[in-house]
């Protein structure tokens, strides 16, 4: 348990380094604002949707390690996926934080993010680590309507 422990904060530093995901899009028709004033994370997510397929994704703005690593292990995720495939990932993640999916095979198609499963018993740092997925969720069902 404990180098599996070990194996997700490596996850988590990689993915926090990671600048891949992080830069303004040229072209984006979604974008959204999160801020988690806990902790200072501050983040903007943009969007290219195209045919309702997520076509390009991208973030930019600063935080800590969790609320960085998560959002470049979100977009890694989400990019090339149908909106309606990244809200249900998006609430799978959700549904993992709040223990109310603790299923690994069932947790297992959110790959990297599964990762940030421990967060839950670091009440401090939910926020930090949900801040991509709220602001994408909201940002995805308000197009939708
Ligand atoms: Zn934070």
């Amino acid at each position: 348990m404990e180098n599996m422990n070990e194996l997700y904060s490596d996850i988590i530093l990689e993915h926090n380094q990671c600048q891949e995901n992080k830069h303004p899009l040229d072209q984006a028709n979604l974008q959204e604002h999160g801020h988690n004033p806990s902790c200072g994370d501050d983040i903007t997510l943009q969007a290219d949707i195209q045919d309702g397929i997520i076509k390009d994704a991208a973030y930019t703005g600063h935080g800590c390690a969790i609320s960085q690593a998560s959002a470049d292990i979100m977009i890694d995720l989400i990019k090339g996926k149908s909106v309606e495939e990244a809200l249900r990932l998006v609430d799978l993640f959700l549904d993992m934080i709040k223990r109310e999916v603790t299923d690994d095979d069932e947790l297992e198609e959110l790959e990297d993010a599964i990762a940030l499963k421990n967060i839950s018993n670091m009440p401090a740092r939910v926020k930090c680590a949900v801040l991509a997925w709220h602001t994408l969720k909201e940002a995805l069902e308000r197009d939708q309507k």
